[in-house]
């Protein structure tokens, strides 16, 4: 079976969130399975070029002007015979930032991503490769199942299937809607089932409407985006379509992320020793400033100071819970305000709490595997990948109970002392104040729950391989749908 995946994002090229990690790592599962899986991703500036072939030629790519060319140019996924192509306009990707600098978006991000949309499909016809499945990912590749069938009717690739998967509903790639000639189609789309949604241009609900099956990245989320709380505006469109829309949990790359092997940690651990995780905390303490104290609980957050994340909520909690015993150290970036309320408090709190403002990877790993607690108060949160890496270093999750965090943590329950970590379900500073009281005080009187917890934790499966299954039954059903007969190889 032939599947490209178009994207904006592919870890380690090129990634500002979960998004990057799902397109670096699920293409990779889905080949083990025996799959011909490709994926097709811009140049932009900063990816290193040496190690990519140049493909010869140029590609032609229908804009609205005209023809815009580009150079493509090759490689592999790390450590996979994957596939990997890029797409070479100067214009459009050699800039500083993937979509704009810090809070803003470049004017021209809807003729950017029409380029990456119709170069995909551009792609597949000078390759003489025609996929089964093409698979979009959230607004920047939306108009691929769009013109499959639109610009696409009657044409080679009308027959291959379309899968959209939504990492983030609250980014739809919404623009006037006079702009529409921009993507090549007609004013006759910008209707209330395409493309036209309260007045905008909103190039997610025409991926909704068109692409044969939907997706998102965890199955509670699959539900709650079908809310009014949840859907963020789109919810009715996606009820329309809610036997079509499928929640696969994202897995974890299971060889970056392993405190076995990790050669960024001070030491090295698994389920059945755990010595290395106290070397780990101790080292963690130091690097924050921190008193370097095994005894004390320490709490960790890693991840963008915003609202989703409920930033806001932690910083205004604070206070209560930087009056206990007990150490926080932060690291994101994100919103100014909270960035600078988080820094503030660091400041008056020197002995308890660390916030590091910066994207730091490495020491996002050595922050899992030292801290104790991981926090992922969120508003909403499609699938999550911390509390995912948490678990694999044995450091307990105290999450909001949902989307991907409601499918992936257990919560824990003191009588048989069951669970992988601790949930709360109103999101306000009291409750988050009161689950990490909770955890604490687990934590200080029944420490045999918590180191049990800890090896349930690290011994949960979640793998890319897992998914894989699930995203190959998916392409099958939505060939089957295209093509109005099953799959036969
Ligand atoms: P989202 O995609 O909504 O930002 P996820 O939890 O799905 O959240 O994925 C975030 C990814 O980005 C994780 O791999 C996380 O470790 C990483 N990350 C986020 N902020 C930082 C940071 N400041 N430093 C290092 N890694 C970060």
């Amino acid at each position: 079976m032939k599947i490209l995946f178009v994207a904006s994002e592919c870890a380690p090229f090129a990634k500002t969130g979960g998004l990057g990690d799902v397109v670096g790592a699920l293409p990779k599962a889905l080949h083990a399975l025996g799959m011909d899986v490709r994926v097709v991703l811009p140049l932009y500036a900063g990816i290193d070029w040496n190690g990519l072939d140049r493909l010869e030629g140029t590609l032609g790519v229908p804009m609205s002007f005209g023809t815009a060319w580009c150079g493509l140019r090759m490689g592999r996924l790390p450590g996979s015979d994957v596939p990997i192509y890029f797409l070479e306009h100067r214009h459009y990707f050699d800039r500083p930032h993937l979509y704009g600098p810090p809070g803003e978006a470049y004017d021209d991000n809807l003729e950017r991503f029409t380029f990456l949309s119709r170069a995909a499909l551009e792609l597949c016809k000078a390759l003489g490769w025609i996929p089964d499945v093409l698979h979009a990912n959230d607004w920047q590749s939306a108009l691929v199942p769009v013109y499959l069938n639109t610009v696409e009717w009657a044409q080679p690739l009308h027959g291959s299937a379309s899968i959209y998967s939504i990492h983030n509903l609250s980014y739809q790639g919404v623009f006037e809607p006079g702009a529409i000639p921009v993507t090549g189609l007609g004013f006759e789309h910008l209707n209330a089932h395409e493309l036209e949604h309260f007045g905008t241009l909103n190039l997610t609900k025409g991926a909704l409407y068109h692409a044969t099956l939907l997706s998102t990245v965890s199955p509670t989320y699959a539900r709650e985006i079908q809310t009014g709380a949840y859907g963020a505006g789109l919810d009715g469109v996606l009820r329309e379509r809610s036997g079509d829309l499928r929640g696969i949990l994202n897995g974890i790359d299971a060889t970056e992320w392993d405190p076995a092997t990790d050669p960024r940690l001070a030491a090295r651990y698994d389920a059945r020793d755990l010595s290395g995780k106290a070397i780990c905390k101790v080292a963690l303490q130091r690097e924050a400033g921190l008193p370097e104290r095994p005894e004390v609980p320490l709490l960790a957050l890693v991840g963008r100071l915003v609202g989703q994340k409920g930033a806001d909520v932690l910083a205004a909690a604070l206070p209560r819970i930087l009056a206990w015993d007990l150490q926080v150290v932060l690291l994101g970036t994100g919103d100014p305000d909270i960035e600078r309320h988080l820094t503030w408090l660091a400041g008056a709190h020197r002995d308890r709490f660390a916030a590091w403002i910066g994207f730091d990877d490495a020491r996002a790993h050595r922050i899992e595997a030292g801290a104790d607690f991981f926090l992922m108060p969120s508003r909403f949160e499609p699938c999550g990948l911390n509390q995912l890496y948490s678990l694999r270093y044995g450091t307990l999750p105290i999450v909001r109970a949902t989307g991907g965090l409601a499918d992936s943590v257990v919560q824990y329950d003191q009588t048989t002392g069951e669970g992988t970590g601790f949930r709360l379900d109103d999101l306000n500073p009291d409750s988050l104040a009161d689950t990490i009281g909770w955890a604490l005080a687990t934590w200080h009187q029944r420490p045999t729950h918590v180191a049990a917890m800890r090896r349930r934790a690290m011994a949960q499966d979640f793998s890319w391989a897992r998914a894989a299954a699930d995203y190959r039954a998916m392409y099958l059903a939505a060939y089957e749908r295209r093509r109005g007969h099953p799959y036969r190889g």
